[in-house]
């Protein structure tokens, strides 16, 4: 077999690249990467990068923190892997059961492990169609998200996700219902107020239910942000108004919070920035502070209850994955959930929150081209529009977004292109002039993509 030479010729030749504009890969090469310093990663030729996406939002702690990997080492020589199957799991699992029960927002719970943040939604849906066939409503199996929210890639999780790419796979499958991305900026109607747009929404929703039948509906999903979607915050009073729509016809409320999870908006939960109670949460990526690759439902009490009749009723949950709960994930979360919460990570992004969001916002005043500038906590994205007054979109074809985060690439920053959006996303860790590196850097990244698609 005659290899290729180059790391990029390599990359090129064996690995399919998922979620990749591949045009981009063509003409510039992968970047190949060997490790990384602090919220930096450095490439095979020794280029280094801030990586202002924190990976892919789950390295919050940054690249090379010392007590994680120490956490890591120390439990594989203890006792490197196993599952929790047949009543036996390892005492790292149990330990961080009780710790996300104390951690959310429920007055207790019951946790469930998976390997991402897909399988997580997967089983969740799995629970909720058991535990409604199981109280004589077999019926009560469709799944109500939003467009432009990204709940996973597994045939389930995918169908939840609001997004037009998965028709290649022939999904949504059947029962997966999508409502309106609560984005008033983008899909409010002339002359309508936000709150009437939010209210516009709900009726929707109620509506939906009504049409479908409320015996029907299995739960609502959605991200208190919506992340891949474009970091898309709820429209104001969102949650407030869809909750009592749920409540009242009994449906479930799951809070997907895989990017939410853990500070990245300010608070440990994106339902507490926003003031909602779910009954579920779905928690992934910073859970490990992307360390190693494990996904969490966390039951509230009453899913909590309701599903423990269900399971007490056949004396088993028949589901689970191999390493769900494995002792090495559950030992660095352990140790992520003490670093994020008590070694000043999430304090950090409550105080430079708003020297991050005035720092964009300065830039999109500067710019003839950014619309929108939306985002709450560390996830921010700045929307590239063609005129800023009529919010009209560059052509679509000009690759807008990609062109960006190639100029930021080629001057040292990572950031990444959704949509017609940008998007930031830094670790934990930023640092006040790796700040000002960021805004600096994509500021100059815009200017010369502009001029050159103006
Ligand atoms: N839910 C949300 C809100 C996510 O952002 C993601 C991943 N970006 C997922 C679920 C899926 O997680 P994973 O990629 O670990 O399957």
């Amino acid at each position: 077999m005659n290899k290729p030479q180059s790391w990029e010729a390599r990359a090129d030749e064996y690995s399919l690249y998922g979620f990749t504009d591949l045009p981009s890969v063509a003409s510039r090469g992968a970047v190949v990467l060997t490790h990384g310093e602090g919220p930096y990663v450095v490439d095979v030729n020794g280029r280094r990068y801030l990586d202002a996406n924190s990976g892919l939002w789950n390295m919050v702690a940054g690249f090379d923190h010392k007590g994680l990997a120490e956490a890591a080492k120390a439990q594989y020589d203890r006792f490197p892997g196993y599952h929790a199957f047949f009543g036996r799991l390892s005492d790292q699992t149990v330990m961080l059961s009780e710790k996300l029960v104390e951690v959310s927002p429920f007055e207790r719970g019951k946790v469930f492990y998976t390997n991402s943040g897909s399988e997580a939604n997967d089983t969740m849906v799995k629970m909720l169609w058991f535990l409604h066939a199981s109280e004589g409503n077999p019926q009560r199996r469709k799944i109500l998200t939003r467009w432009n929210a990204y709940h996973g890639v597994t045939a389930v999780s995918a169908s939840m996700t609001g997004k037009p790419y998965n028709e290649v796979f022939g999904l949504p499958l059947p029962g997966f219902i999508h409502l309106t991305c609560p984005h008033y900026w983008r899909y409010g109607e002339a002359g309508e107020t936000e709150e009437q747009f939010t209210q516009r929404l709900a009726r929707e929703l109620e509506d939906t239910i009504q049409r479908e039948g409320a015996d029907t509906i299995a739960g609502f999903f959605a991200e208190p942000v919506q992340g891949a979607g474009g970091v898309i915050p709820p429209s104001k009073g969102y949650f407030q108004a869809v909750l009592p729509i749920l409540r009242k016809y009994d449906i479930p409320m799951i809070s997907d919070e895989v990017i939410t999870g853990f500070g990245r908006t300010g608070n440990t939960w994106g339902c507490q920035t926003y003031d909602f109670m779910p009954d579920a949460i779905i928690s992934s990526k910073n859970l490990t502070a992307g360390l190693f690759p494990m996904g969490a439902v966390i039951l509230g009490p009453d899913l909590t209850d309701r599903l423990q009749r269900a399971i007490d009723r056949i004396e088993e949950f028949p589901h689970g994955f191999t390493a769900s709960g494995h002792p090495v994930g559950c030992a660095i979360a352990l140790k992520a959930i003490d670093v994020v919460m008590n070694e000043g990570l999430a304090d950090n992004v409550k105080r430079l929150a708003p020297r991050l969001e005035s720092g964009l916002r300065a830039i999109m005043e500067r710019s003839d081209h950014i619309g929108e500038l939306r985002g709450v906590g560390f996830m921010w994205a700045l929307e590239a529009v063609r005129d800023k007054a009529t919010k009209t979109p560059f052509d679509a074809h000009l690759s807008v977004s990609e062109r960006i985060a190639n100029a930021c690439t080629d001057l040292g920053l990572i950031c990444r292109p959704l949509g017609q959006s940008i998007v930031l996303c830094p670790p934990f860790i930023l640092t006040e002039p790796q700040m000002d590196e960021i805004f600096d850097k994509l500021e100059r990244a815009l200017k010369t993509v502009f001029a050159e698609v103006a």
